[in-house]
């Protein structure tokens, strides 16, 4: 854009003030599997596999591939003595047999909260649960994973009051959630189960503390600003739940993956912008999206 195009700037499009989240950036699991991965090929020399893409941000993966950290849908094809890292989202309990049993190299980057989850329900089997419920996303790799660790316990997924009103459920039943759950969500699941007479509750909630804070202040920015930036991988299921969240509170809400999905009408008119990010989104992407955000001359028309 020239001089004069920028003198043209109509009010609207008026540098915005923009408040960024207090938690931004990759969250603990993540940055401690990318730093696991790369160690492994520091040691093993590369590539290295690991199953499945190690975050949920395109971006990143793209990256890691040019280190050697390739990601792979199956292991079948794999040598033994081939290094596989497991993701922080952790997997089900045959699935790491089925590895080890094949000769790899396993590394475990299974975030020491998904671990703590998959241990608890493991427990609730072992102390004799009729039922187990795990509040979360049926289809998300870190639900199948602690599906698994029920066995042979009856396991359910609910998502909703509405999900666990078609159970039918006696005995003793424990309760878990999926790491990334909105907290709201299971605060109701718990709450209709509580009213129930006929069931003994065991309660273990292992929403990790950093979706707790990242949702908090999400919404906070959502209630305070006139639009909201989420920034995360479209894969990344706990960006959407944060977008969802922000919608519900501002419908100025906007997902968006990269700076080039940035468009003048999510902003236009708005005095102040929140910047909000999932636990997979770099920094780095955050700071171009900033950039670009705050200056009305490089803003996408
Ligand atoms: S969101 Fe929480 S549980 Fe999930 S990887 Fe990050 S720190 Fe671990």
């Amino acid at each position: 854009m020239n001089t004069q195009q920028r003198n043209t700037v109509p009010d609207q499009v008026a540098t915005p003030c923009l408040k960024c989240s207090k938690y931004i950036g990759f969250c603990f699991g993540v940055q401690r599997a990318i730093e696991m991965a790369r160690e492994a090929v520091a040691g093993h020399g590369a590539p290295i596999r690991t199953l499945g893409p190690l975050i949920h941000n395109p971006q990143v993966v793209a990256q890691l591939r040019r280190e050697g950290i390739r990601d792979v849908k199956r292991f079948t094809h794999l040598k033994p003595g081939a290094v596989l890292v497991i993701r922080s989202h952790g997997v089900p309990c045959a699935v790491e047999q089925r590895m080890r049993a094949r000769g790899l190299k396993v590394i475990d980057a299974t975030c020491p909260f998904v671990k703590k989850a998959q241990n608890l329900i493991a427990s609730l089997a072992r102390d004799g649960c009729d039922t187990i419920l795990v509040v979360g996303e049926p289809q998300h790799p870190e639900v199948e994973g602690l599906v698994s660790y029920g066995t042979p316990v009856r396991v359910h997924v609910v998502r909703s009051v509405e999900e666990l009103k078609a159970l039918k459920l006696a005995g003793r039943v424990g309760v878990v959630a999926q790491t990334t759950q909105s907290p709201a969500c299971f605060r109701k699941i718990i709450a209709s189960l509580k009213r129930r007479q006929d069931i003994q509750l065991t309660v273990h909630d292992t929403i990790c503390r950093e979706t707790n804070r990242r949702q908090r202040d999400a919404l906070r920015l959502a209630r305070q600003c006139d639009a909201i930036l989420v920034i995360g991988g479209k894969n990344s299921a706990n960006t959407a739940r944060l977008h969802q969240r922000c919608l519900a509170i501002n419908p100025r809400s906007f997902h968006i993956e990269q700076a080039d999905e940035l468009t003048p009408e999510m902003l236009r008119g708005a005095a102040t912008v929140g910047l909000v990010s999932g636990a997979s989104t770099p920094v780095s992407i955050i700071a171009e999206i900033a950039r670009i955000a705050a200056a009305p001359a490089g803003r996408p028309q």
